[in-house]
């Protein structure tokens, strides 16, 4: 199956167990202080989850579009690296807002892996929570009991509070989870070892693919739990990954989903795309984070957010500076290139997230004036992280500092080649000299806005007027 049509059969599938099928919610996120962008599919529905609204309908599937680049989940570090975390990916999920639960949420995603999509039953896992005494928290006997009815027991396996119960925050819903893992070993592999069939969940070709999180639990600000009046299903399947076993591939980005992309990179390049993951693997590497960040960027100008020098617009500029750096330095290429993969980007995703076909010749010139404005000074600034005289493997703050002021380097690209070279950041001594950056800015403003500006004894500005916001906003 093609992934288009393997998202479709997840959403028809769902409609047929009477589900209503809604579009995906932005990317960014403008109206969340708490949340900058959509790290997963129930986002959206947060506020039926508190009960402070009442969904139309109580049955809700969707492909939602992702990034995990910032906050409590970041894989930025990982793309690349591994086959199976990226930036921006696509969470396949179903909700049950007060209506079914764990029974029909188990055996519904059984029946969609295994009777419609044909996945190998003796390879597939689940996970349920062991329950901690100490705090209360019950063994979900319930999750284990349904699975024991598909599953054989030792394929059912206990997990603790860090991987199976799922908080929304310190208060509020909260519940166990559920999660399935398929065992992708070699049939060697697994016959090597007596009790062969048996996986260690941290081995890395056994791959988590779907979460289903049974929200039953109100967490009170004692710490105590008490049920809900209301419980509610939440769920969330990788979209790459589920693509990535049922094409029989290893890595994601083997799937056709990247491919069709690595192959053009491939060809602009004049590398081959060698399938290797080890460290000293450097075009491999570019050419997944190329693939992998020119869609969060991409996606992320689509729903609204430009690239800037803070917020949110400062982390799609830096994920978009780490990809002009990969191409130039492992692939060869010297010219603004992220902004070519557009329009094959765009037919790609036309029938699931229209929204980019719908804005794709400004989405690519704006990726273009960012490359161009980059690799203005790239090379010079490579030079010079090159000249840096380095004290017992340590870059100096300041050093980073100019790299960043002069040369447009965000901390995390001069870490990432710091990395490279065994070397460290004195990332306390950056901060400091931004900081003094920022409060040099702050003087000067201050003197330039005049009336608009009080200060306070400690010279700590109080109040700012309009401009002094447009001074910080620059420098930060
Ligand atoms: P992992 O342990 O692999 O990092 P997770 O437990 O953090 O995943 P969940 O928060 O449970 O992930 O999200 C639900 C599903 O979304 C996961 O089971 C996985 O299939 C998928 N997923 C999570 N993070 C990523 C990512 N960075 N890239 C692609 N898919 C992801
Ligand atoms: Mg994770
Ligand atoms: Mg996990
Ligand atoms: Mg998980």
């Amino acid at each position: 199956m093609t992934s288009t049509e393997i998202r479709q059969a997840f959403l028809d599938f769902f409609k047929s167990k009477d589900h209503k099928i809604v579009p995906s919610a932005p990317i960014v996120n403008k109206d969340d202080p708490t949340l900058m962008f959509t790290n997963a599919g129930m986002n959206q529905f947060k506020d039926y989850f508190l009960g402070n609204q009442v969904p139309d309908k109580r049955r809700i599937a969707d492909t939602q579009k992702c990034l995990r680049v910032s906050g409590k989940h970041n894989d930025l570090e990982e793309v690349g690296r591994d086959g199976t975390h990226h930036t921006m990916f696509e969470m396949l999920g179903n909700w049950s807002f007060g209506d079914y639960f764990k029974k029909e949420a188990i055996a519904w995603s059984w029946e969609l892996l295994t009777d419609v999509l044909k996945l190998p039953k003796d390879r597939l896992y689940a996970t349920v929570f062991e329950g901690d005494a100490g705090e209360g928290l019950p063994e979900d006997s319930e999750a284990r009991g349904f699975w024991e009815k598909i599953l054989p027991a030792d394929h059912v396996i206990n997990g603790n509070k860090k991987d199976n119960f799922w908080e929304m925050g310190d208060t509020g819903p909260c519940g166990p989870c559920t999660e399935i893992h398929i065992d992708l070993r070699s049939d060697e592999d697994r016959l090597k070892v007596p009790g062969h069939e048996l996986v260690n969940m941290d081995d890395p070709e056994v791959v988590e693919i779907w979460n289903n999180v049974f929200i039953q639990f109100n967490r009170k600000a004692d710490g105590k739990l008490e049920p809900l009046p209301e419980k509610h299903v939440d769920t969330g399947m990788g979209f790459e990954r589920l693509v990535m076993v049922m094409q029989g591939k290893k890595a994601t980005y083997d799937t056709d989903i990247f491919m069709p992309f690595i192959n053009y990179i491939e060809k602009q390049s004049g590398l081959k795309y060698q399938h290797r993951y080890a460290e000293d693997a450097k075009s491999d590497i570019a050419m997944r984070v190329v693939v992998d960040h020119i869609r969060a960027v991409a996606f992320t100008i689509a729903d609204g957010q430009l690239p800037g020098n803070s917020g949110a617009g400062y982390v799609i500029r830096r994920i978009l500076r780490r990809a002009v750096r990969y191409y130039y330095s492992f692939l060869n290429i010297k010219e603004p290139f992220l902004h070519t993969l557009i329009p094959q980007l765009a037919d790609y995703f036309q029938g699931v997230f229209p929204e980019l076909k719908a804005q794709q010749v400004q989405v690519a010139r704006i990726i273009e004036g960012e490359e161009k404005t980059f690799l203005n000074t790239l090379e010079n600034g490579i030079a010079r992280f090159e000249d840096l005289e380095v004290t017992d493997g340590l870059i100096a703050g300041e050093d980073a500092f100019v790299l960043y002021d002069t040369y447009g380097f965000p901390i995390d690209l001069t870490r990432l080649m710091a990395e490279e070279k065994g070397y460290r950041v004195d990332e306390k001594g950056f901060e400091k000299a931004l900081q003094e950056q920022k409060d040099r800015a702050r003087a000067d403003a201050a003197k330039a806005v005049g009336d608009w500006t009080e200060l306070r004894s400690g010279e700590e500005v109080e109040f700012v007027g309009y401009d002094q916001l447009a001074v910080d906003d620059a420098r930060i």
